[in-house]
């Protein structure tokens, strides 16, 4: 590692850096951990002190940090050829082959691929092609989207509109004519004495009257994680998704799975929805896992029925006027290509479902500690509730700030977690070992 002067990368960072997602103000007293470099499911900071990366960057290293064939495939399309746009008829040879892996890994009739940087992009295009489809097939009032309480769809104006956090909406304005939420599906917080099952019956129930009250003729689209990822890793009850779709299809809504986290390996699969929810949507929105992060690239994978009706000639002479300068990077796509290939060769789906079960096992055993309210999730998409108490599940002051709290008791002792509000969030690259595990779990317990 190279010796870094971190009072002048301090400095500048102080001065001129503006941070996503930040709190500015508590932000310059305490100052940023520099991360200057990594390997496998580590990364090392400034100083060359070592973490285990809990959180895998921001749920997207799958592969682990540092891998020599990445850079080897990266910089090999930087040396043949680093950019083209694709607009009309240019392409790339990465680009054209991503987009056959990702139609041959897709689920159903997915099989047209369109690129974008990331998954908030990846969410904008769906949105700008659903409208544009249902234009195309003359039902022009067809625009509005459901989503749902809790849901986390990224952070451009659209995407953030159709997120349903609601802290990430303070301050912020989002567009209420066009989206609509319903409430968020979450087992642990579900009334007392409750089924599971009449749970999540209520649940679906919530979307057909939402969709009657808006008007069918007004509903384009339904978009859901298939684990809600930011809004507290929320698993729904079994059968929720397939209930969903079977919602949708009665009303002509189109089903986005929002697989930006969940695919490319965190819950075992290439993609979850079929996989592990038994159900083939209308789109498939992915990104951070694609390239395990080493590169920005998001997608959006439209069924064979969507793809028919937006490339066919218009009536009104229209074409699909939408795309970015990056859609389709060479760069970013060899990216793809290689991280699957690596997947595919290492059978990591086949890890996660192995070391998953185990860490998934393993973080329950925390739920002893009187701080734990719930240990959610699957595989290797995790999260702990911290509560008050037990058994009223009431919640601990915000202004305790306790999943901070525990985040930086594991960073004093070489974990990475990641602070969410009141809960503590688990999302390790897929390379985890046993040892691994261990190491997490014996060190959350502590902190
Ligand atoms: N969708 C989901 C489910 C996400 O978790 C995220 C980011 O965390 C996004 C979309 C937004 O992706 P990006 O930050 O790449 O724009």
């Amino acid at each position: 590692q190279q010796k870094i002067d971190m009072q002048t990368v301090w400095q500048q960072d102080k001065d001129h850096y503006i941070h996503p997602w930040t709190d500015f103000s508590t932000f310059k007293e305490t100052g940023s951990m520099v991360l200057a470099d990594s390997d496998n499911v580590h990364v090392k900071d400034g100083d060359g002190r070592e973490y285990l990366d809990g959180i895998g960057g921001l749920w997207c290293v799958n592969i682990g940090y540092a891998r020599e064939e990445m850079a080897e495939a990266i910089a090999d399309q930087i040396r043949q050829i680093p950019y083209y746009s694709s607009f009309g008829h240019h392409t790339t040879v990465p680009a054209a082959k991503l987009a056959a892996k990702l139609a041959e890994l897709a689920p159903g009739n997915l099989n047209h691929v369109f690129y974008g940087c990331g998954g908030s992009v990846a969410n904008d295009t769906a949105v700008r092609i659903i409208h544009f489809y249902f234009n195309q097939l003359g039902q022009k009032t067809k625009k509005k989207i459901i989503s749902r309480i809790d849901g986390y769809h990224g952070s451009t104006y659209m995407a953030m509109s159709i997120t349903g956090v609601k802290f990430d909406h303070i301050g912020f304005d989002i567009d209420e004519q066009l989206v609509h939420h319903i409430s968020c599906p979450n087992p642990y917080r579900r009334p007392e004495g409750q089924s599971l099952e009449d749970f999540c019956d209520e649940k679906v129930q919530e979307l057909e009257d939402k969709i009657l009250e808006l008007g069918a003729d007004n509903v384009a689209a339904f978009f859901a994680e298939p684990i809600m990822g930011a809004g507290g890793v929320i698993v729904q009850p079994d059968g929720y998704h397939k209930k969903i779709l079977a919602v949708c299809r009665k009303y002509g809504v189109l089903y986005v799975s929002d697989e930006v986290v969940t695919a490319f390996g965190r819950l075992g699969h290439m993609f979850a929805s079929e996989d592990e929810f038994g159900i083939v949507p209308d789109i498939i929105t992915c990104a951070k896992g694609l390239t395990s992060g080493y590169l920005p690239l998001g997608a959006t994978i439209l069924s064979s029925d969507i793809y028919d009706v937006i490339s066919k000639p218009q009536a009104d002479g229209a074409i699909f006027t939408h795309g970015y300068t990056y859609s389709g990077h060479p760069v970013s796509c060899a990216a793809g290509v290689k991280n699957i290939e690596i997947m595919e060769r290492e059978n990591l789906c086949g890890h996660v479902q192995e070391m998953g079960a185990y860490f998934e096992q393993q973080l329950k055993t925390l739920s002893d500690l009187q701080i734990v309210g719930d240990v959610r999730g699957r595989k290797f998409m995790m999260c702990i509730e911290n509560v008050a108490n037990k058994d009223t599940k009431e919640l601990i002051s915000p202004e305790a700030k306790v999943g901070n709290r525990i985040a930086d008791h594991c960073q004093a002792r070489g974990l990475i977690v990641r602070p969410l509000a009141h809960m503590n969030v688990l999302s390790p690259p897929l390379t985890l070992t046993r040892e691994h595990v261990d190491f997490m779990v014996a060190t959350l317990r502590e902190s």
